[in-house]
């Protein structure tokens, strides 16, 4: 199923978020798309960044809005206050890809690619009991960050279906 609408907010989906969309920055990085965010851009810098990148801008500040608007930029006022709304309304607007699987991933912490990695390559860098627990490791190829499908993982996925479901209701 496909929400997405034809139009000027094609192309691969690369993204930029302000500052105040943080979590929603993580979570399109953690989607597979490419993200920028740095809280302590200036907006004029910000903006410098989407027209260099051909990005979408997404933000909460609806001057910042307007102006980026002006600039010729794509750029989606995010409107909801609470993250699964805001999640929900992105997800919806630019129709994103809701499959979730760690190979396509991009690091939430850096934009960085993710890589599958051997248990013995990460064992010094996770607790012993996360090396029992856990059969998969992922590795950022930009930062070093180890990941698995530990708790963050269950809630995400659990927000996924949620918003599945509720584009497939049409809400
Ligand atoms: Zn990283």
């Amino acid at each position: 199923m496909s929400v997405y609408k034809e139009g000027s907010y094609g192309g691969e989906r690369r993204f930029a978020c302000d500052a105040m969309l943080g979590r929603l920055a993580r979570w399109l990085r953690l989607l597979g798309y490419y993200t920028f965010y740095s809280p302590k851009i200036r907006d004029d810098e910000l903006l410098e960044v989407c027209i260099r990148e051909d990005l979408n801008l997404l933000t909460r500040d609806v001057d910042f809005f307007k102006r980026a608007t002006s600039c010729g930029l794509k750029v989606k006022l995010i409107q909801k206050n609470s993250f699964e709304e805001q999640f929900f309304e992105v997800v919806g607007f630019f129709g994103l890809n809701l499959s979730i699987s760690p190979e396509n991933s991009r690091c939430p912490e850096c934009n960085g690619l993710i890589q599958s990695v051997d248990r013995e390559e990460i064992k010094n860098k996770v607790s012993a009991n996360t090396l029992d627990s856990y059969d998969a490791f992922w590795i950022c190829t930009n930062c070093g960050q180890v990941y698995w499908r530990g708790r963050m993982w269950l809630s995400m996925t659990r927000i996924v279906e949620r918003t599945k479901e509720k584009l497939k209701r049409g809400v």
